[in-house]
């Protein structure tokens, strides 16, 4: 086995166990792999090794590997970074999810743009749970306003809610998004899903209901260079 597919057996071994000790059901949890700034060859040996969800945060890296990958019937991108008006097409031709809306001019630009004949997007609102104000998100208050407004577009499904604790305030945060979420439900049944938990705290995320982890060096190792646009 290569290093990759190791690395995700061991990631699904863990996620099993944590699961058990939490009796949570196994089904409830997805791993999406984020493969931002890692090559096309990585993506394709854990797409062999069996994953299926990929998350990228480069609307350009997305597309570029989603060409080179197409081929890859049953991969499914996650757009889970920050979104520019400019390259909202890229990721309504691209992705089956975004995790990162937290403007309703985006999530309009993207349900105009999404082509007729694919499923409408998956969206996830992104909150930004611990009021940092050099972060993406929005804040609590602002939610039930954006949620009702993007469950009405036509090119979109509101599927839930993502979250990036800032350091040292995760546990307070996944609290906080659990509670987000169950309200949220309530008003939006089919909004179940609840992203967050990264390399370094997704046993915690589990414990708050964490319905999608995004784990990226714990599957492709250390990142050497991240980008920015
Ligand atoms: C990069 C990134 C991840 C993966 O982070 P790791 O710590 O490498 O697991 C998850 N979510 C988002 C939004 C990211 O940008």
């Amino acid at each position: 086995m290569n290093n990759i597919a190791e690395q995700l057996s061991a990631a699904y071994q863990n996620i099993a166990e944590n699961c058990a000790k939490l009796s949570r059901e196994l089904a409830s949890v997805q791993l999406i792999a984020v493969s931002k700034t890692k090559p096309v060859a990585a993506v394709i040996s854990a797409y062999q090794a069996g994953q299926r969800q990929f998350g990228e945060n480069y609307p350009q890296e997305l597309v570029a590997k989603a060409e080179q990958l197409k081929d890859l019937s049953a991969l499914e991108w996650h757009f889970i970074g920050p979104l520019q008006s400019n390259k909202t097409r890229l990721v309504a031709e691209h992705a089956s999810w975004v995790h990162s809306i937290d403007r309703l001019k985006i999530a309009q630009r993207l349900s105009a743009q999404r082509p007729a004949d694919l499923k409408p997007l998956q969206v996830l609102l992104q909150i930004n749970i611990s009021a940092e104000d050099s972060k993406a998100g929005i804040g609590a208050d602002a939610l039930p306003a954006l949620a009702k407004a993007v469950a009405d577009l036509p090119g979109l499904t509101l599927r839930g809610l993502m979250a990036i604790p800032a350091p040292g305030d995760s546990k307070r945060a996944f609290a906080a998004m659990q509670k987000l979420s169950e309200n949220l439900r309530q008003q939006h049944p089919e909004a179940t899903e609840l992203s967050m938990g990264m390399s370094d705290d997704w046993p915690l995320a589990l414990q708050y209901g964490a319905t999608m982890i995004r784990l990226g060096t714990a599957i492709f190792g250390a990142r050497t260079y991240e980008r920015n646009e």
